[in-house]
């Protein structure tokens, strides 16, 4: 066992604070990782505030991380000391499944570990995230990083980068598609930039007129105010896919309508209460399509990795303090966020 420190909330209601634990001796398979940068992911102010009703106390939030790697297990192969590494939202599912066997770790039948709020396979203590200073991580969880010279920017890869990357992958987005984007915060930036890289004419949606400027640098070649019925409406049935990463309840029907026949929108946003139900007409008369997606699988997250160096994608960031972490989540839930706070663990080394 290794002694741990990081930042945890202890209830719903309380700020995060600093907190002492240990992680597991280092096991044959496990990395041992010294975490030098974590993202902050709109799900770890979820989770920290128990909006999902499902979070074990406590809580260290944090599932974009990288870091270097301090120690390995005689059966790892993968990874060396000094090595840089990262890893994502999963630490561990069930490896037998169908879904497992797909590479499908996300989805796994006996409920995959998430690397926060997880429990265990076997019982034992829910899981501890990425607002620390050290991991232990099976090697086949850890993700092998080749763009390291913007390290810090490459950590909201690890959920922001393959959330918005698998959908628009599975959906088969590419050159000569239109493709409405959702949101411009930590999702919405990465899924511009992606989409863009993959080939196709980016429109993103905001409630933030003030981001306009910043969508088209992303690389969307057209900004909507979503609140601006007008502009709304000059989209209609226009769309061959919508990805939607907002984070609070709003009308889907107003995105819905704005799809061509058969095309569908993605919802990976997770709201703490449910979108007004939308209206079936807008779904039937065109066979419009309102699908989810959760994160990405292993194998996937390499592949988006290794796409995102090819094409010299990192997250636009603001780096912050550990000791900053609560005024960040204020500022997130402002959509106040350009586009990604990350923390800087120095910061909390040295406290
Ligand atoms: P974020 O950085 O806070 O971005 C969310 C964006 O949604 C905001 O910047 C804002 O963009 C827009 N927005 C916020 N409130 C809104 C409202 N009331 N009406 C319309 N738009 C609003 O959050 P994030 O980290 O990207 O995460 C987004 C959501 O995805 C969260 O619910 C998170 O838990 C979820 N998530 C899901 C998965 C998955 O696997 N499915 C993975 C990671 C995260 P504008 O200012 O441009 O309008
Ligand atoms: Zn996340
Ligand atoms: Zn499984």
């Amino acid at each position: 066992m290794s002694k741990a420190i990081g930042y945890a909330a202890l209830d719903p209601s309380t700020p995060l604070a600093p907190y002492s634990f240990s992680r597991r001796a280092v096991g044959a398979n496990d990395v041992q990782i010294d975490i030098l940068y974590c993202g902050v992911c709109h799900s770890d102010l979820h989770t920290a505030r128990n909006e999902w009703n499902n979070t074990l106390y406590p809580s260290v939030p944090g599932h974009e991380i990288v870091g270097r790697v301090t120690a390995v297990g005689s059966a790892v192969s993968r990874f060396k000391v000094g090595d840089i590494a990262g890893v994502g939202c999963l630490v561990d599912s069930c490896r037998n499944c169908p879904s497992c066997g797909e590479g499908l770790e996300q989805y796994c039948e006996n409920g995959f570990v998430g690397t926060y709020n997880g429990p265990a396979f076997g019982g034992g203590e829910n899981t501890l995230g990425g607002y620390s200073d050290i991991i232990v991580v099976d090697e086949k969880f850890v993700l092998r990083v080749s763009h390291t010279d913007n390290l810090a920017a490459v950590a909201p890869l690890l959920c922001a980068g393959i959330t918005t990357y698998s959908p628009l992958r599975q959906w088969k987005v590419g050159p000569g598609q239109k493709v409405g984007v959702v949101g411009l915060g930590g999702l919405g930036h990465m899924a511009v930039k992606i989409a863009n890289a993959m080939g196709a004419k980016v429109v993103l949606f905001t409630t933030s007129p003030d981001k306009k400027e910043d969508a088209l640098r992303l690389g969307a070649s057209e900004v909507v105010v979503s609140k601006n019925q007008d502009e709304m409406a000059a989209h209609a049935n226009s769309f061959d896919f919508i990805l939607n990463t907002v984070a609070a309840p709003h009308n889907l029907d107003a995105f819905l309508n704005l799809l061509k026949r058969d095309a569908t929108m993605t919802l990976v946003g997770a709201p703490a209460s449910p979108h007004p139900s939308p209206n079936v007409f807008g779904l039937i008369f065109k066979r419009r399509r309102i699908a989810g997606s959760l994160i990405g699988g292993i194998a996937e997250t390499q592949e988006m990795l290794d796409f995102c160096a090819e094409h010299g994608i990192v997250a636009d960031i603001e780096m912050i303090r550990m000791q900053d972490i609560n005024d960040a989540y204020e500022r997130m839930l402002r959509s106040d966020v350009k586009y990604r706070f990350v923390i800087d663990m120095a910061t909390l080394k040295a406290a």
